[in-house]
């Protein structure tokens, strides 16, 4: 099962994928975190996107395309994959179908998390995360048991650099120019899913699988 996640930034694509994982058995694939570990590890590629991770900006496509080949190439995407966070540009929507043909395969769905930006903000400005084992948390809606600390693993929560108000703001106008276009370059495909994201998070875990059935029979 080869699927993309669509949706603006807060969207709740990182928590469904991972809810998907268990349900499907694919490896979960995002760009951002691998991003996000590549600046931790201090790795070349982390030099190079460090600061254009904490402004919001996009990562040259060049350089995405490049990771996502190398990743998508691996044995355990053999039976297929959860993208999360790419494509993001017209430019790397055209790259993936492109990998995908030359490896003989073909996106199944792209689910696109319909959410408006206010509830959008909300979420983001109050999203924690456990550094340690990557579980995500919302302070108002899925707080931890105790105080910012991860229920897992007792480690204490934190805010990503880019979940500050007003990098949330840029992330938001960064997606309405370069991501939004997606919806539309899908839906002319035929792949597109859309699913009403704002309401609660099991709710849409339901209704996702259902959409998805009906494309996997
Ligand atoms: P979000 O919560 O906004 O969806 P992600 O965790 O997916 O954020 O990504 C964090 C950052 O990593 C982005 O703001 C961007 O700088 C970079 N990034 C991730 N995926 C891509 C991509 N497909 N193309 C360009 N930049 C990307
Ligand atoms: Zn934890």
């Amino acid at each position: 099962m080869r699927i993309v996640l669509l949706g603006a930034p807060g969207a709740g694509k990182g928590t469904l994928a991972k809810d998907l994982v268990g349900l499907f058995n694919v490896p979960h694939i995002s760009t951002g975190d691998m991003f996000r570990e590549a600046v931790a590890s201090g790795s070349e590629l982390g030099r190079q996107v460090q600061n254009i991770l904490s402004s919001g900006k996009l990562v040259p496509d060049e350089i995405v395309n490049r990771l996502v080949r190398e990743r998508i190439s691996k044995p355990d995407c053999k039976d297929g994959f959860i993208l999360d966070g790419y494509p993001r540009t017209v430019q790397q929507a055209r790259t993936l179908d492109e990998m995908l043909t030359a490896m003989g395969q073909k996106l199944d769905a792209v689910l696109y998390l319909k959410v408006s930006e206010d509830v959008v903000v909300e979420r983001l400005t109050n999203r924690r995360v456990c550094p340690r084992c990557g579980r995500i948390y919302n302070l108002l809606s899925m707080p931890p048991k105790s105080d910012e600390i991860c229920d897992d693993c007792g480690t204490k929560l934190i805010q990503r650099d880019d979940d500050r108000e007003e990098v949330v703001r840029n992330r938001f106008k960064v997606y309405n120019e370069m991501t939004a276009p997606l919806i539309d370059y899908y839906k002319k495909k035929g792949t597109l899913i859309e699913i009403d994201a704002e309401a609660d998070h099991q709710i849409t875990v339901r209704k996702t699988v259902e959409a998805l059935k009906k494309v996997i029979t």
